[in-house]
């Protein structure tokens, strides 16, 4: 994906961050963790571990009980969320969607959807401009949902599960894709994910949270063992094998097997 060259991505200082919703639950417990500018990272963690609760308070939708976060190198319009669902809004068509950041940031009509146009051929879907959400397969939502979050060129791309209720193919077809955006756009990109083959074949670092309340089992350099260009016949090689392997087990130690 082309970007300006002086889009660059955030960094991220998390310090004693925690999060106890009213009534008790205890989501996140204090912890620290420094995510560099460009890297891709993710996050696995068993299911209600609190891995969503603690995007979320990156994200700024949710307030910390205690604990701060710093962002670098970062304007607040930067930042892009992405849900498992596309969350598209099903009476505008699939352009008019991907055009709604810009519209919403007073972007002129021409730029938008030139911008709009651009995005939707790089995520593979040229022709589909004029449909609406509603005529479209689950894994075109969810590029075009993606289109949408990328149109903005953030500096911070902040991805909760998005694939997970896509079929196996799809999914990985998007993966591929999402990786070679990440090289493309060298935005920050935090990745949450309960499945270890996709967190292996995306990230360059993977940490891996414990059950609730959220605490870091291991922090994964991937980088040092998987190439940077990450092709589908990646995930058929024994470095791919050994990689979910390492974290597969730091996943069992975190849940206390
Ligand atoms: P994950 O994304 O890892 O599956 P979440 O961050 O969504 O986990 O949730 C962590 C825990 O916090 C769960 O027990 C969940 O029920 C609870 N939780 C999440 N959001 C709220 C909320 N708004 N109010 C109360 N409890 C919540
Ligand atoms: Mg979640």
């Amino acid at each position: 994906m082309s970007m300006p060259p002086t889009n660059r991505g955030t960094s991220l200082q998390l310090e004693r961050i925690a999060k106890t919703f009213v009534g008790g639950v205890e989501a996140v417990a204090p912890l620290d963790l420094s995510i560099n500018e460009g890297e891709f990272v993710a996050m696995i963690g068993p299911s209600g571990c609190g891995k969503s609760t603690l995007l979320r308070m990156i994200a700024g939708l949710e307030k910390p009980t205690s604990g701060s976060i710093q962002r670098i190198g970062q304007a607040g319009a930067d930042i892009a969320y992405v849900f498992q669902d596309a969350h598209l809004l099903p009476w505008r068509r699939v352009l008019a969607n991907v055009a709604l950041p810009l519209e919403l940031a007073g972007v002129e009509k021409q730029e938008r959807l030139e911008r709009a146009h651009r995005l939707l051929e790089e995520v593979g879907l040229s022709g589909l401009e004029t449909r609406f959400p509603a005529q479209l397969s689950g894994g075109q939502r969810m590029r075009v949902s993606l289109a949408r979050a990328m149109v903005t060129s953030p500096r911070l791309l902040l991805l909760d599960e998005p694939f997970a209720a896509l079929d196996e193919i799809t999914r990985q077809q998007l993966d591929e894709w999402l990786r070679q955006l990440w090289i493309d756009s060298k935005a920050t990109v935090l990745f949450v994910t309960h499945s270890i083959a996709e967190a292996t074949f995306l990230a360059d670092r993977a940490i891996v949270f414990s059950t609730r309340p959220a605490k870091i089992v291991t922090d994964h350099d991937l980088s040092a063992h998987l190439p940077h260009q990450r092709l589908a016949d990646l995930r058929g090689t024994p470095v791919f094998a050994e990689q979910t392997r390492v974290l597969y087990q730091a996943l069992r130690t975190g849940d206390g097997a």
